[in-house]
């Protein structure tokens, strides 16, 4: 079992993976300390460090099995398990997030939209379905989703997340201007554009009065 792992070195994880996946895509199978070192940028001491922590300890002269450093990693970093995720709302930023699909990623997803706009219902964008906001529990259930992101009107994100909760959501990515208060077995991350780069603005703006005033 890995117990608590340097921050440090849980950071240096995903770049260990990503070039682990690229040695085992490319037919390799096993990799020294000192190549790795050479490949990711990081010295060599500090991999078999940080591979120590996971009881992984290259045999002298052979180096690290590369497929066993792979499912070890994915496991890690749960990259082996793919979440997907249901948008509701189907608006402009709906589509957005639909079209983006976080394709850099290779473990979460969006596999559904929900929507009341019934020209859309029934249609495919970005390659997802969207589904009338009616069939939202029997889908969450039926595919088995855990996460949502709400990108409905405000209006109408109370009644929504009542009905997340009430279906067992686990979480949500919220990017309506409202907060909501959800019970322990539901985490909710807030995201708000508009103050975000309201924020940005506001503290630029700051600068350069502090810039005016010195100069005065
Ligand atoms: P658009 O240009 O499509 O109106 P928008 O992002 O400005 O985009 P919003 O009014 O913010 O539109 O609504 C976002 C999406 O949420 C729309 O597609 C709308 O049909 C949908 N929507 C509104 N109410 C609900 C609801 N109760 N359940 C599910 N989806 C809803």
């Amino acid at each position: 079992m890995v117990k608590e792992i340097p921050r440090a070195t849980a950071k240096r994880l995903p770049i260990y993976h990503r070039y682990l996946r690229y040695l085992y895509n490319a037919g390799k199978t096993r990799i020294s300390s000192t190549e790795l070192s050479d490949a990711v940028k990081v010295d060599s001491a500090t991999i078999r460090r940080d591979f120590s922590y996971f009881g992984a300890l290259g045999k002298r002269g052979y180096g690290y099995d590369v497929e066993y450093l792979l499912q070890f990693f994915g496991k890690t970093l749960n990259q082996d398990r793919l979440t997907t995720t249901a948008l509701i709302g189907v608006g402009s930023l709906g589509n957005a997030l639909l079209n983006y699909n976080f394709r850099k990623s290779n473990n979460v997803r969006i596999g559904a939209g929900f929507d009341i706009n019934p020209d859309i219902i029934g249609t495919v964008h970005s390659g997802i379905p969207i589904y009338s906001i009616d069939e939202l529990e029997e889908q969450l259930e039926m595919q088995a989703i855990e996460v949502a992101i709400l990108t409905v009107p405000q209006e109408y994100a109370d009644g929504i997340m009542e009905r997340l909760i009430a279906a067992g959501i686990k979480g949500v990515l919220n990017f309506t201007p409202l907060r909501f208060e959800v019970p322990d077995t539901v985490r909710v991350q807030n995201v708000d554009l508009t103050n975000e780069l309201q924020t940005l603005i506001y503290f630029i703006n700051q600068e350069d009065i502090a810039d005016q005033l010195s100069r005065d």
